[in-house]
Protein backbone atom coordinates (compact mmCIF):
# COMPACT_ATOMS: atom_id res chain seq x y z
CA UNK A 1 0.00 0.00 0.00
CA UNK A 2 1.42 3.13 -0.78
CA UNK A 3 1.92 5.28 2.29
CA UNK A 4 -0.06 8.28 3.84
CA UNK A 5 -3.37 6.46 1.66
CA UNK A 6 -6.24 6.11 3.97
CA UNK A 7 -8.15 3.39 2.91
CA UNK A 8 -11.56 1.71 3.81
CA UNK A 9 -13.92 -1.59 2.67
CA UNK A 10 -16.95 -3.05 2.23
CA UNK A 11 -16.49 -6.68 3.69
CA UNK A 12 -19.07 -9.65 2.50
CA UNK A 13 -19.50 -12.71 1.51
CA UNK A 14 -20.01 -12.64 -1.49
CA UNK A 15 -19.26 -9.07 -2.10
CA UNK A 16 -19.40 -8.93 -6.03
CA UNK A 17 -22.79 -7.04 -6.33
CA UNK A 18 -22.09 -4.44 -3.80
CA UNK A 19 -22.04 -0.83 -5.37
CA UNK A 20 -20.41 0.47 -2.18
CA UNK A 21 -16.59 0.79 -4.18
CA UNK A 22 -18.54 2.59 -7.26
CA UNK A 23 -19.54 5.11 -4.47
CA UNK A 24 -16.72 5.93 -2.52
CA UNK A 25 -14.75 5.60 -5.14
CA UNK A 26 -16.84 8.31 -6.80
CA UNK A 27 -16.07 10.66 -4.51
CA UNK A 28 -12.64 10.18 -3.23
CA UNK A 29 -12.39 11.35 -7.13
CA UNK A 30 -14.49 13.81 -6.81
CA UNK A 31 -12.82 15.47 -3.84
CA UNK A 32 -9.16 14.63 -4.97
CA UNK A 33 -8.14 12.39 -1.77
CA UNK A 34 -5.39 10.51 -1.01
CA UNK A 35 -7.81 7.98 -0.31
CA UNK A 36 -8.89 3.88 -1.52
CA UNK A 37 -11.83 2.06 -0.99
CA UNK A 38 -11.60 -2.02 -1.67
CA UNK A 39 -14.22 -4.54 -1.71
CA UNK A 40 -13.03 -8.15 0.61
CA UNK A 41 -14.86 -11.13 0.18
CA UNK A 42 -14.22 -12.69 3.46
CA UNK A 43 -15.90 -15.88 5.03
CA UNK A 44 -17.72 -16.03 7.93
CA UNK A 45 -15.31 -18.51 10.11
CA UNK A 46 -12.75 -15.80 9.16
CA UNK A 47 -14.54 -12.49 9.82
CA UNK A 48 -13.69 -12.27 13.36
CA UNK A 49 -9.92 -11.93 12.60
CA UNK A 50 -10.82 -9.70 9.44
CA UNK A 51 -12.57 -7.25 11.41
CA UNK A 52 -10.23 -7.75 14.88
CA UNK A 53 -6.80 -6.97 12.87
CA UNK A 54 -8.71 -3.45 9.98
CA UNK A 55 -5.68 -1.40 11.14
CA UNK A 56 -2.93 -4.04 10.15
CA UNK A 57 -4.55 -4.46 6.84
CA UNK A 58 -4.57 -0.78 6.33
CA UNK A 59 -7.80 0.29 7.17
CA UNK A 60 -9.41 2.91 9.16
CA UNK A 61 -12.78 1.46 9.05
CA UNK A 62 -14.99 -0.97 7.26
CA UNK A 63 -18.63 -1.38 5.75
CA UNK A 64 -20.34 -4.31 6.58
CA UNK A 65 -22.73 -6.21 4.22
CA UNK A 66 -24.71 -9.57 4.11
CA UNK A 67 -23.74 -11.85 5.94
CA UNK A 68 -21.80 -10.11 8.58
CA UNK A 69 -23.88 -7.28 9.38
CA UNK A 70 -24.96 -8.97 13.15
CA UNK A 71 -21.49 -10.32 13.99
CA UNK A 72 -20.04 -7.42 13.38
CA UNK A 73 -22.49 -5.64 16.18
CA UNK A 74 -21.38 -7.97 18.84
CA UNK A 75 -17.85 -7.39 17.69
CA UNK A 76 -17.88 -3.56 18.06
CA UNK A 77 -19.43 -0.71 20.39
CA UNK A 78 -22.74 -0.10 18.38
CA UNK A 79 -24.43 3.25 18.93
CA UNK A 80 -28.23 3.02 19.86
CA UNK A 81 -29.08 2.82 15.87
CA UNK A 82 -27.26 -0.26 15.56
CA UNK A 83 -28.34 -1.59 18.76
CA UNK A 84 -32.09 -1.13 18.14
CA UNK A 85 -31.62 -2.65 14.50
CA UNK A 86 -29.73 -5.12 15.50
CA UNK A 87 -27.44 -4.95 12.96
CA UNK A 88 -23.84 -2.77 12.28
CA UNK A 89 -23.15 -1.64 8.20
CA UNK A 90 -20.25 0.80 9.26
CA UNK A 91 -17.07 0.52 11.07
CA UNK A 92 -14.53 3.19 12.64
CA UNK A 93 -12.36 3.87 14.96
CA UNK A 94 -13.24 5.94 17.80
CA UNK A 95 -10.16 6.90 20.18
CA UNK A 96 -8.82 3.18 19.63
CA UNK A 97 -12.30 1.67 20.01
CA UNK A 98 -13.89 0.26 17.17
CA UNK A 99 -17.35 1.86 16.65
CA UNK A 100 -20.04 0.62 14.45
CA UNK A 101 -23.85 2.19 13.61
CA UNK A 102 -26.45 1.19 10.96
CA UNK A 103 -26.80 4.23 8.31
CA UNK A 104 -29.66 2.68 6.72
CA UNK A 105 -31.56 4.55 9.02
CA UNK A 106 -30.64 7.78 7.89
CA UNK A 107 -30.25 6.78 4.16
CA UNK A 108 -33.50 5.98 4.40
CA UNK A 109 -35.03 9.45 6.09
CA UNK A 110 -32.27 11.30 4.56
CA UNK A 111 -33.68 10.17 1.06
CA UNK A 112 -37.33 10.81 2.27
CA UNK A 113 -36.35 14.40 2.87
CA UNK A 114 -34.79 14.75 -0.80
CA UNK A 115 -37.96 13.68 -2.14
CA UNK A 116 -40.41 15.35 0.49
CA UNK A 117 -38.71 17.98 2.36
CA UNK A 118 -40.77 18.33 5.62
CA UNK A 119 -42.71 14.91 5.22
CA UNK A 120 -42.32 14.14 8.74
CA UNK A 121 -44.90 17.75 9.35
CA UNK A 122 -47.73 15.83 7.65
CA UNK A 123 -47.46 12.20 7.94
CA UNK A 124 -49.29 11.10 11.73
CA UNK A 125 -49.37 7.25 10.29
CA UNK A 126 -47.09 5.46 8.34
CA UNK A 127 -48.03 2.02 6.24
CA UNK A 128 -44.49 -0.32 6.52
CA UNK A 129 -44.86 -3.84 4.32
CA UNK A 130 -42.45 -6.38 5.61
CA UNK A 131 -40.64 -7.15 8.36
CA UNK A 132 -37.09 -8.36 8.14
CA UNK A 133 -33.79 -6.31 8.30
CA UNK A 134 -34.45 -3.16 6.17
CA UNK A 135 -38.13 -2.73 7.85
CA UNK A 136 -36.24 -2.40 11.39
CA UNK A 137 -34.29 0.05 9.98
CA UNK A 138 -36.80 1.99 8.23
CA UNK A 139 -39.23 2.13 11.62
CA UNK A 140 -36.69 3.08 13.46
CA UNK A 141 -35.62 5.93 10.99
CA UNK A 142 -39.91 6.86 11.68
CA UNK A 143 -40.11 6.67 15.33
CA UNK A 144 -36.78 8.72 15.90
CA UNK A 145 -38.78 11.03 13.10
CA UNK A 146 -41.56 11.17 15.52
CA UNK A 147 -44.07 9.12 13.33
CA UNK A 148 -46.84 8.45 16.13
CA UNK A 149 -48.38 5.09 14.32
CA UNK A 150 -46.80 2.85 12.26
CA UNK A 151 -48.88 -0.19 10.45
CA UNK A 152 -46.78 -3.10 10.09
CA UNK A 153 -48.00 -5.71 7.46
CA UNK A 154 -45.82 -9.10 6.84
CA UNK A 155 -46.50 -12.20 5.15
CA UNK A 156 -45.55 -13.67 7.92
CA UNK A 157 -47.35 -12.18 11.12
CA UNK A 158 -45.00 -13.46 13.58
CA UNK A 159 -42.10 -11.07 12.55
CA UNK A 160 -44.67 -8.23 12.32
CA UNK A 161 -44.95 -9.14 16.09
CA UNK A 162 -41.45 -9.58 17.30
CA UNK A 163 -41.63 -5.78 15.57
CA UNK A 164 -43.77 -4.32 18.43
CA UNK A 165 -41.84 -6.40 20.86
CA UNK A 166 -38.80 -4.79 19.84
CA UNK A 167 -39.90 -0.77 18.76
CA UNK A 168 -42.76 -0.53 21.34
CA UNK A 169 -46.35 0.29 21.35
CA UNK A 170 -45.90 3.14 18.08
CA UNK A 171 -45.99 -0.56 16.23
CA UNK A 172 -49.15 -2.01 15.03
CA UNK A 173 -49.19 -5.24 13.01
CA UNK A 174 -51.89 -6.03 10.95
CA UNK A 175 -53.48 -7.89 8.20
CA UNK A 176 -53.35 -7.60 4.70
CA UNK A 177 -56.77 -7.27 4.77
CA UNK A 178 -56.71 -4.15 6.62
CA UNK A 179 -54.55 -2.52 3.87
CA UNK A 180 -57.30 -0.66 2.50
CA UNK A 181 -58.33 1.10 5.43
CA UNK A 182 -54.97 2.12 6.93
CA UNK A 183 -53.81 3.05 3.33
CA UNK A 184 -56.86 5.65 3.83
CA UNK A 185 -55.15 7.28 6.85
CA UNK A 186 -51.26 6.78 5.66
CA UNK A 187 -49.56 9.76 4.66
CA UNK A 188 -46.35 7.26 3.91
CA UNK A 189 -46.38 3.74 2.30
CA UNK A 190 -42.87 2.45 2.74
CA UNK A 191 -42.24 -1.21 0.78
CA UNK A 192 -39.47 -2.83 2.37
CA UNK A 193 -40.36 -6.52 0.94
CA UNK A 194 -38.27 -8.17 -1.77
CA UNK A 195 -41.41 -7.98 -3.88
CA UNK A 196 -41.11 -6.13 -6.94
CA UNK A 197 -37.36 -6.87 -7.68
CA UNK A 198 -36.17 -8.02 -10.87
CA UNK A 199 -37.16 -11.67 -11.44
CA UNK A 200 -39.72 -11.28 -8.07
CA UNK A 201 -43.74 -10.96 -8.64
CA UNK A 202 -44.46 -7.15 -8.01
CA UNK A 203 -46.54 -6.10 -4.87
CA UNK A 204 -50.19 -6.84 -5.03
CA UNK A 205 -51.39 -3.82 -4.08
CA UNK A 206 -53.91 -1.06 -4.59
CA UNK A 207 -52.61 2.79 -4.33
CA UNK A 208 -56.63 3.58 -4.60
CA UNK A 209 -57.15 4.28 -0.67
CA UNK A 210 -53.76 6.42 -0.06
CA UNK A 211 -54.24 10.43 0.22
CA UNK A 212 -53.41 12.65 -2.29
CA UNK A 213 -50.85 14.10 -0.18
CA UNK A 214 -49.17 10.45 0.59
CA UNK A 215 -45.29 9.39 -0.01
CA UNK A 216 -44.42 6.07 -1.58
CA UNK A 217 -41.24 4.79 -0.65
CA UNK A 218 -39.56 1.89 -1.96
CA UNK A 219 -36.75 0.15 -1.01
CA UNK A 220 -35.89 -2.37 -3.77
CA UNK A 221 -33.60 -0.38 -6.20
CA UNK A 222 -33.33 -2.99 -9.24
CA UNK A 223 -35.27 -1.78 -11.08
CA UNK A 224 -34.62 1.81 -10.61
CA UNK A 225 -38.74 2.20 -11.50
CA UNK A 226 -40.45 -0.69 -9.47
CA UNK A 227 -44.03 -1.44 -10.35
CA UNK A 228 -45.01 0.22 -6.89
CA UNK A 229 -43.18 3.21 -7.65
CA UNK A 230 -44.63 3.74 -11.57
CA UNK A 231 -48.14 3.26 -10.28
CA UNK A 232 -47.67 5.26 -7.71
CA UNK A 233 -46.41 8.28 -9.97
CA UNK A 234 -49.17 7.46 -11.90
CA UNK A 235 -51.73 8.70 -9.10
CA UNK A 236 -49.75 11.72 -9.00
CA UNK A 237 -48.44 10.91 -5.77
CA UNK A 238 -44.82 11.88 -4.83
CA UNK A 239 -42.09 8.85 -4.24
CA UNK A 240 -38.69 7.75 -2.93
CA UNK A 241 -36.92 5.23 -4.16
CA UNK A 242 -34.35 2.55 -3.33
CA UNK A 243 -31.13 4.16 -5.30
CA UNK A 244 -31.57 7.10 -3.22
CA UNK A 245 -31.70 5.21 0.23
CA UNK A 246 -28.64 3.22 -1.04
CA UNK A 247 -26.15 6.36 -2.15
CA UNK A 248 -27.70 8.57 1.64
CA UNK A 249 -26.77 5.59 3.64
CA UNK A 250 -23.03 5.49 2.42
CA UNK A 251 -22.34 9.59 2.96
CA UNK A 252 -21.69 8.82 7.16
CA UNK A 253 -18.64 6.26 6.67
CA UNK A 254 -17.39 8.38 3.72
CA UNK A 255 -17.58 11.61 6.38
CA UNK A 256 -16.15 9.39 9.25
CA UNK A 257 -13.35 7.46 7.36
CA UNK A 258 -12.20 10.00 5.22
CA UNK A 259 -12.91 13.39 7.02
CA UNK A 260 -15.16 14.68 4.27
CA UNK A 261 -19.11 14.85 4.22
CA UNK A 262 -20.23 13.89 0.49
CA UNK A 263 -22.53 14.65 -1.66
CA UNK A 264 -25.48 12.98 -3.18
CA UNK A 265 -25.71 14.64 -6.82
CA UNK A 266 -27.70 14.12 -9.89
CA UNK A 267 -23.91 13.20 -10.93
CA UNK A 268 -23.34 10.16 -8.36
CA UNK A 269 -26.83 8.98 -9.03
CA UNK A 270 -26.22 8.76 -12.53
CA UNK A 271 -23.03 6.79 -12.48
CA UNK A 272 -24.76 4.37 -10.01
CA UNK A 273 -28.40 4.60 -11.97
CA UNK A 274 -25.69 3.55 -15.33
CA UNK A 275 -23.91 0.30 -13.42
CA UNK A 276 -27.31 -0.75 -11.88
CA UNK A 277 -28.83 -1.24 -15.74
CA UNK A 278 -25.38 -2.68 -17.23
P1 LIG B 1 -35.23 -9.78 4.46
O1 LIG B 1 -34.71 -9.53 5.83
O2 LIG B 1 -34.95 -11.09 3.80
O3 LIG B 1 -36.83 -9.54 4.48
C1 LIG B 1 -37.59 -9.79 3.33
C2 LIG B 1 -39.02 -9.32 3.55
O4 LIG B 1 -39.73 -9.53 2.32
C3 LIG B 1 -39.76 -10.09 4.65
O5 LIG B 1 -40.70 -9.24 5.25
C4 LIG B 1 -40.48 -11.17 3.81
O6 LIG B 1 -41.65 -11.67 4.43
C5 LIG B 1 -40.87 -10.38 2.59
N1 LIG B 1 -41.11 -11.23 1.42
C6 LIG B 1 -40.17 -11.90 0.70
N2 LIG B 1 -40.78 -12.59 -0.30
C7 LIG B 1 -42.12 -12.37 -0.18
C8 LIG B 1 -43.27 -12.80 -0.90
N3 LIG B 1 -43.16 -13.62 -1.96
N4 LIG B 1 -44.50 -12.35 -0.51
C9 LIG B 1 -44.61 -11.51 0.55
N5 LIG B 1 -43.56 -11.06 1.27
C10 LIG B 1 -42.32 -11.49 0.92
O7 LIG B 1 -34.67 -8.69 3.41
P2 LIG B 1 -34.26 -7.18 3.70
O8 LIG B 1 -32.83 -7.13 4.06
O9 LIG B 1 -35.26 -6.58 4.63
O10 LIG B 1 -34.38 -6.54 2.24
C11 LIG B 1 -35.65 -6.36 1.61
C12 LIG B 1 -35.48 -5.55 0.32
O11 LIG B 1 -34.97 -4.25 0.63
C13 LIG B 1 -34.49 -6.17 -0.69
O12 LIG B 1 -35.01 -5.96 -1.98
C14 LIG B 1 -33.23 -5.33 -0.51
O13 LIG B 1 -32.46 -5.26 -1.70
C15 LIG B 1 -33.83 -3.98 -0.19
N6 LIG B 1 -32.93 -3.10 0.58
C16 LIG B 1 -32.61 -1.90 0.03
C17 LIG B 1 -31.80 -1.04 0.74
C18 LIG B 1 -31.47 0.29 0.13
O14 LIG B 1 -30.51 0.96 0.57
N7 LIG B 1 -32.23 0.74 -0.84
C19 LIG B 1 -31.31 -1.38 2.01
C20 LIG B 1 -31.67 -2.64 2.55
C21 LIG B 1 -32.48 -3.48 1.82
P3 LIG B 1 -41.56 -12.93 5.48
O15 LIG B 1 -41.15 -12.33 6.80
O16 LIG B 1 -42.94 -13.46 5.46
O17 LIG B 1 -40.54 -13.87 4.90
Amino acid sequence: MSEGVRAACVVGWPVKHSRSPLIHGFWIKQHGLNAAYRSEEIAPEAFADFIAHLPERGYVGANITIPHKEAALALSEPDDRARAVGASNTLWYDNGRLASTNTDVEGFTANLDDALPGWEQRVEEAVVLGAGGSARGVIYGLIERGIGRINVVNRTPERAEALRARFGETIHPAHEAALPRLLGRAGLMVNTTSLGMTGQPPLPIDLGPLPHYALVADLVYAPLETPLLAAARARGLATADGLGMLLHQAVRGFQLWFGVRPEVTAELRAVVETDLVK
